[in-house]
């Protein structure tokens, strides 16, 4: 395995890098209005939707530019784009199992954030078991469905205007095949969107509750109870995406941590100088470098167009648990510092980037670090996956697959 860049990726990253280089904002975007604003700039310069056919308005790009741009963002530590949802899984899914006039009125307005998107799968009795969900679409006859139900967790809930939506449209047959898929409008009555107050203060996820809500027929996406497999498409993007950026952003968090650990002090000796500490931080470099490998590794394997299909259950149950450990390991090393909030003074605290993207501390990344191994499938589903489609052992006893 060849593991150098090529000259033509070499010098893409070296003008990615100028790029973020001279126009990361200094000052983090707070309100919506600036956040689309430094979305807009970041796409109109082409660095959002690298992966997407140029037609719908992306930007045709390679897998490996894709990375290199998510890399030297993490690297400049600028903002993420605002339609992380919608430009990650939910447009790539339209463009697979969308109609053409799908296609035209979502895509391009997605990407440039003017419509921001949101995913309504889970509901309060329906996460692992997904498909056990109870949301009903019921069809009126004329142009349109009557969606009724409650959906939770919905992350960009409070700010999206569209959603990618589960309901069940027949409920005599088995439950995976009496579930279709519709583009939701959330700007409607009989929407209403309630934001969750989270561990960390902010709400950037809610409840959604629909009652006697419109899904257009024209807004069906595949086949009527053909729902699974489009939520099979949506999952596969969301548990393979972004490797290389990550790992990037985890080794910035690394080098804060050293630098906090050369100038913070226990016992009158800085904490760079307890063997212990130095050890711990050594062992867990260690696991981020083959953090970089595994990524490198998927980057690999879709440069060459290989399919990362059930595998990518791998590559989600290794950073997310290995997220855990890290930031775990800060906040036991930093000890009191650790446990500093945005918002406590510049000059002890370090502010880096949180795994949902908001700047946060070291202590907010690490409460963060929990929802990596729930969102997309919790790490015992990643593990069900792992044994079932990747290694081929016997499927999990469940009351639902049992005959009679
Ligand atoms: C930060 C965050 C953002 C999210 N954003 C969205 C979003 O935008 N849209 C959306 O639709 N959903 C979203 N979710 C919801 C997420 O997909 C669900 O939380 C997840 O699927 C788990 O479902 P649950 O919370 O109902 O837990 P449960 O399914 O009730 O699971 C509870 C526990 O039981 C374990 N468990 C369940 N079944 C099995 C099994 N068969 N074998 C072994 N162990 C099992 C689980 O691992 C878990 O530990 C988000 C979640 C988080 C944390």
């Amino acid at each position: 395995m060849d593991l150098n860049y090529a000259p033509e990726d070499r010098a893409f990253r070296e003008a990615t890098r100028r790029w973020f280089q001279a126009n990361t904002p200094k000052v983090e975007p707070k309100t919506l209005a600036e956040r689309k604003a430094w979305h807009r700039t970041m796409y109109d310069a082409g660095y959002v939707g690298m992966l997407w056919p140029k037609e719908y308005g992306g930007r045709g790009a390679t897998p490996m530019q894709q990375a290199i741009v998510q890399d030297e963002m993490a690297r400049a530590e600028a903002p993420p784009p605002i339609n992380g949802l919608g430009i990650g899984f939910i447009g790539p899914t339209i463009i697979v199992h969308g109609t053409e006039a799908q296609k035209q009125r979502y895509l391009q307005k997605m990407l440039t954030a003017e419509e921001i998107w949101c995913q309504l799968y889970s509901e309060p009795n329906a996460g692992s078991d997904l498909a056990g969900l109870k949301t009903r679409a019921e069809d009126a006859g004329d142009d349109f469905f009557v969606i009724s139900g409650q959906k939770i967790w919905t992350s960009s809930g409070p700010i999206a205007d569209w959603g990618i939506l589960l309901a069940r449209t027949d409920s005599k047959v088995p439950k995976h095949k009496g579930i279709s898929c519709f583009l939701f409008n959330m700007r409607q009555p009989g929407v209403d969107v309630r934001p969750l107050k989270q561990i960390t203060g902010s709400s950037l996820f809610s409840e959604v509750f629909m009652t006697g809500a419109r899904a257009e027929k024209s807004d069906l996406i595949g086949k009527l109870n053909g729902g699974w497999e489009i939520a099979q498409t949506t999952l596969g993007y969301e548990r393979g995406a972004n490797s290389l950026g990550r790992v990037t952003r985890y080794l910035t968090a690394f080098h804060h941590l050293v630098r906090m650990v050369k100038e913070l002090k226990r016992n009158g000796k800085a904490l760079i100088d307890d063997p212990v500490v130095r050890a711990k931080l050594g062992k867990i470099f260690t696991e981020l470098e083959v953090q970089r490998y595994a990524a490198l590794r998927v980057l690999s394997a879709l440069s060459k167009g290989e399919p990362i299909s059930a595998a990518s259950s791998i590559t989600k149950l290794s950073y997310t648990e290995f997220e855990k450990r890290f930031f775990e390991l800060g906040v036991e090393i930093l000890g009191p510092w650790g446990q500093l909030m945005p918002g406590s003074p510049d000059d002890v605290v370090e502010e880096m980037s949180t795994s949902s993207g908001e700047p946060g501390t070291f202590a907010t990344a690490y409460l963060w670090s929990r929802a990596g191994t729930i969102y997309s499938g919790s790490s015992e589903i990643q593990k069900n996956v792992i044994g079932e489609r990747v290694l081929g052992l016997p499927k999990e006893v469940r009351a639902d697959r049992m005959k009679g």
